[in-house]
């Protein structure tokens, strides 16, 4: 691997924008050389145990000699084709696998360059389901507050307008309606008096919806938050009982992170629209899918102008859906519920114990999630060092110090990367 010099670093800070970073000054950025399983390596010959999963993606750790494999030979048939009037194999093969495993009824793919534009995609399957039926005042979304749905305009709508990251766009995105977070916790007793904001806002704007959007269960960029199965349960029927579409947003919690393959299924319901991402292609390439149901694709195929009216142009990437097909039966094979069950049983021997942490206000558990919350938000630059110095990578954001590792991650490699989150912590 070749070496990143100072005058890279120097070349990156002065013409690379970084993720949520300024320009002008910004935050220190890592020089990462190689990563394999759960580790990646430093360019300065440090070995750091990642607690990331590159937001939520690795799910098999780096450089997995199967998915590496997958690559390869399909690089050698086709890196890429167009799908307008062509179809393959590798897409088959993921579609096939992704109408199997999904909620039922969500039988049919489209296939999506990134979470965002998959959650474009939902939206827009959504508004052009009401247009082909006449109902052309049914174009706005309703969502709950502290969910996170990507970086697009229409995804950056149905975030939450404060913890969204979004806020400063609020005056020129379309205009969705909130209602307040679900307040059950996951492993609380359910409280009836959850559901009513959603209850009162459907009432309220029944006439105007197209779909309710939010994330089943996990609430990640926007809180980091897991709330009651109960509550998806009821929104499910609300929906039915107001003829809403439900678009649920799997791109984090998708293939297996919150200990059920899907998060839906903790609440055993099926919506008629949902997203993955993520973790479709164990972590190497961008790429998404929107599922639907069969009521979603006839409302939009039986009305003019009769198709869907959407068609990227990497749309199928034959690369990514042949380590998506990989990457998915890899998971399955893997016993991956007793692995992400383990994780869970070791995050919460470990973290608990930040609880007693004067700088913590909360520690919260659920599946291969680790969430601490502190008091008050994190210095970036400090704690990433701390982390780094510490020999891990977890990186914050905010007042959440979160950590969501590869399912291959051994017991030794977790219950370090644990200590370490609360040795830093400790020092905030
Ligand atoms: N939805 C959720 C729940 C997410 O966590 C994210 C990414 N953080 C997105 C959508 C957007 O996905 P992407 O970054 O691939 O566009």
């Amino acid at each position: 691997m070749s070496t990143i010099t100072q005058e890279d670093l120097k070349f990156d800070r002065e013409h690379i924008w970084h993720p949520y970073t300024s320009m002008e000054n910004p935050l220190p950025v890592y020089p990462v050389t190689s990563a394999n399983g759960v580790r990646l390596k430093l360019e300065d010959g440090r070995e750091i145990i990642d607690g990331m999963s590159s937001w939520w993606c690795a799910v098999h750790g780096y450089n997995h000699p199967v998915l590496n494999t997958a690559v390869e030979n399909q690089i050698k048939g086709m890196s890429h084709v167009m799908f307008g009037g062509i179809t393959h194999k590798p897409a088959i093969e993921l579609a096939k696998l992704l109408v199997e495993l999904s909620p039922e009824g969500l039988d049919k793919v489209f296939f999506a360059d990134s979470g965002s534009v998959s959650v474009e995609v939902a939206m827009k399957m959504a508004m052009q389901y009401w247009f082909t039926k006449g109902e052309q005042r049914k174009n706005k979304f309703l969502s709950i507050r502290s969910g996170y749905h990507g970086d697009t305009f229409n995804a950056m709508s149905v975030c939450d307008p404060v913890t969204g990251m979004h806020d400063i766009f609020t005056g020129v995105l379309p205009i969705n309606h909130f209602v307040k977070a679900p307040q059950c916790g996951f492993y609380e007793d359910w409280d009836e008096k959850d559901i009513l904001p959603m209850k009162d806002a459907i009432e309220q704007y029944q006439n105007e919806l197209a779909a309710i959007i939010l994330e089943p269960i996990v609430q990640g960029a926007g809180g980091m938050r897991f709330y009651h199965p109960q509550y998806l349960k009821e929104v499910r029927q609300l929906c039915d009982q107001y003829n809403i579409l439900l678009i649920v947003d799997e791109i984090a919690t998708g293939f297996g992170r919150s200990g059920k393959l899907f998060a839906c299924e903790h609440a055993d319901i099926s919506p008629d629209i949902m997203c993955v991402g993520k973790a479709i292609t164990g972590g190497y390439m961008s790429f998404a899918a929107t599922l639907a149901n069969k009521k979603v694709s006839d409302g939009i195929s039986q009305g003019a102008p009769g198709c869907f009216m959407h068609g990227p142009t990497f749309m199928g990437n034959p690369l990514a859906c042949a380590v998506g097909v990989a990457s998915i039966n890899l998971l399955l094979e893997s016993n991956w519920k007793k692995k992400v069950d383990t994780i869970e049983g070791i995050l919460r021997e470990e973290l608990i114990r930040a609880e007693k942490l004067s700088q913590v206000s909360d520690v919260r558990i659920l599946g291969a999630i680790g969430v601490i919350e502190m008091k008050e938000a994190v210095n970036m630059a400090q704690i990433q060092k701390q982390f780094v110095d510490a020999g891990v990578w977890v990186r914050p954001f905010g007042k959440l110090v979160y950590i969501m590792p590869s399912f291959v991650i051994s017991e030794k490699d977790l219950r370090t990367l644990c200590q370490s989150m609360i040795e830093v912590v400790s020092l905030q």
